[in-house]
């Protein structure tokens, strides 16, 4: 995979770092206000409710449900080219916080404002040897 093709990947900050290491160890967490008990995403360096600066990472369950979506056509960058189309969906996970994804694109045919949907974490070996993992979303079965 050439420079071009490949996905981008996000580049940690402070306030985001704990996220991405989580991911590598493949858990879902986000921030916890220590102020409010708020739970939140995107990490961010203070509590929209109560403008306390220190959190803790909190896990979550890694089910929702989806809020919103779109289905893309287009591809905006080329490593997507071959994945289109695909759903973008926002996801209300049970613990009430919403993240914005992408759904695998074999999902594009059953997403549904309320479907249920599961993380699963996407491991990339970079040129260096490094990993980087991403959370993802997909489509859950349904009994
Ligand atoms: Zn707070």
């Amino acid at each position: 995979m050439d420079q071009l093709t490949a996905r981008p990947r996000p580049t940690p900050s402070v306030f985001s770092e704990g996220f991405w290491a989580a991911a590598r160890q493949h858990r879902l967490v986000v921030q916890r206000c220590d102020g409010c008990g708020l739970l939140r995403h995107y990490p961010q360096p203070m509590c929209p409710e109560c403008h306390d600066d220190s959190w803790t990472w909190t896990p979550l369950s890694g089910r929702g449900t989806i809020y919103t979506f779109t289905v893309t056509h287009q591809a905006f960058h080329p490593a997507w080219a071959d994945r289109v189309p695909f759903a973008v969906v926002t996801i209300e996970l049970e613990e009430g916080v919403r993240m914005v994804t992408d759904l695998p694109p074999d999902d594009v045919d059953h997403v549904a404002i309320g479907a249920p949907v599961e993380c699963w974490f996407e491991d990339h070996e970079l040129a260096d040897g490094t990993t980087f993992t991403f959370p993802r979303f997909r489509l859950a079965a349904t009994a």
